[in-house]
């Protein structure tokens, strides 16, 4: 009875999803699978964020919330703003979200016709292609290549803009492949910018504390002053305090941006979650030396797996920034066939086979736009990651 509507018959099930399914239907038959594939930290919330929810909760804090955030948070993100980016957004500049996928649907719904474009560099977060399907406009790669550390080239960003560029999405450091801009590279993109005073830019900064080595990071709005009127600066609680569950994103741009936001918002959700807000304040507000302490932990655990995989016949890893993810390259995998007889033609096949035959697993580089390869995720324990590597490596030497 029931047929896709048309603005989602161009959206496919992902294809991490269908890996985290296969996953799932192998540990139901007993084996037990070393998850390299998953997208949240493996840290626990902050016992202060907890503690600030159970407190609002007793206080009868249980109402439905303003659509938009209540003041108290959107005036903890204002703080977080000043202090982490030296951006200054006044209240009615901010928005607070069901996570930052809330925030960036939003944006996308809110301001996007048929015919729009959004130039998403790749590889990157399939959700963003799919989101601007869904508003019936059209998703336009810019290439990320290895050869250039998975970073956006100004020339292709130029090659990417037309008359119809709606928006550029930025999102470094990136998921899937760790790498983030300094701000010399930051200046370059923001130079292409000015030139095309069409494009709005909406930077997803998820991953702003992941960084290491000390290599700092920059937003562009902060990176370039004179696009600030253009820009949507998007973060959330999720990835920096270990706080998926709770589904808090926010963001600061232009007011009359974060108006037509607030409106579709407001078609979805009644707001969020009070107790969430109040666990995202004390989280912002609160210490933020676990900060440092959880990047320190990352950074060791990048360190070991881009050493391991080096080690994998066939694999390339470049050594990342940012985010808990690494993108090895496989292309000396490819036409192989693995030890269980399994052809490796595509960087799916390679997933396939190392999840069937190692019980890894991880995802395919096809998810994020860019083969031969995938991503690796080390966000899990050292001991996973030790044995999973081994696997990897395993699975690697079989390949004949
Ligand atoms: N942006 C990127 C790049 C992500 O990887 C993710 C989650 O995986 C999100 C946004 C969504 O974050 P949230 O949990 O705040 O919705």
């Amino acid at each position: 009875m029931f047929e896709a509507a048309d603005r989602i018959k161009t959206v496919k099930i992902s294809a991490s999803a269908a890996m985290t399914d296969r996953a799932r239907e192998l540990r139901a038959q007993g084996v037990k699978i070393i998850s390299l594939s998953s997208g949240e930290p493996d840290f626990a919330t902050p016992s202060h964020a907890i503690e600030a929810a159970h407190r609002a909760a007793l206080a009868g804090d249980t109402k439905y919330p303003p659509q938009d955030g209540t003041k108290a948070l959107k005036a903890a993100v204002q703080r977080k703003f000043k202090r982490d980016n030296q951006l200054d957004y006044e209240l009615d500049e901010i928005l607070i979200g069901n996570g930052g996928k809330q925030i960036i649907f939003d944006a996308i719904m809110a301001t996007c016709n048929p015919g729009d474009e959004v130039v998403i560099p790749a590889p990157g977060w399939i959700s963003y292609a799919d989101m601007v399907m869904v508003a019936q406009a059209t998703p336009v790669a810019a290439p990320c290549p290895e050869n250039n550390q998975f970073k956006l080239r100004p020339e292709d960003l130029e090659a990417a803009i037309t008359p119809q560029t709606k928006w550029l999405i930025l999102n470094f450091p990136n998921n899937p492949t760790g790498a983030a801009c300094s701000r010399a590279e930051m200046q370059d993109l923001a130079d292409v910018l000015l030139r095309h005073p069409h494009v709005a830019v909406l930077t997803d900064d998820m991953y702003e504390h992941l960084i290491y080595d000390g290599f700092e990071f920059c937003t562009i709005a902060e990176v370039e002053p004179r696009l600030r009127e253009r820009v949507l600066t998007v973060n959330g609680a999720s990835k920096a305090y270990a706080m998926t569950g709770w589904r808090v994103g926010f963001c600061g741009g232009p007011k009359s941006l974060i108006a037509l936001m607030n409106n579709m918002q407001g078609q979805a959700t009644n707001g969020i979650c009070t107790l969430a807000q109040a666990a995202a304040i004390a989280a912002l507000d609160g210490p933020q030396d676990l900060l440092a302490e959880r990047a320190e932990i990352y950074r060791g655990r990048r360190d070991f797996v881009v050493e391991q995989l080096k080690l994998a016949p066939g694999v390339l890893c470049h050594k990342p920034e940012g985010a808990f993810y690494v993108f090895p390259n496989i292309a000396g995998c490819i036409g192989r066939t693995s030890k269980g007889g399994r052809k490796i033609e595509t960087d799916t096949d390679f997933v396939f086979a190392l999840l069937q035959e190692q019980h890894v697993a991880t995802v395919q580089g096809s998810a994020y736009g860019m083969s031969p390869y995938f991503r690796v995720s080390y966000a899990t324990d050292m001991e996973s990651l030790r044995e999973g590597c081994r696997r990897i490596q395993e699975f690697c030497s079989g390949l004949r």
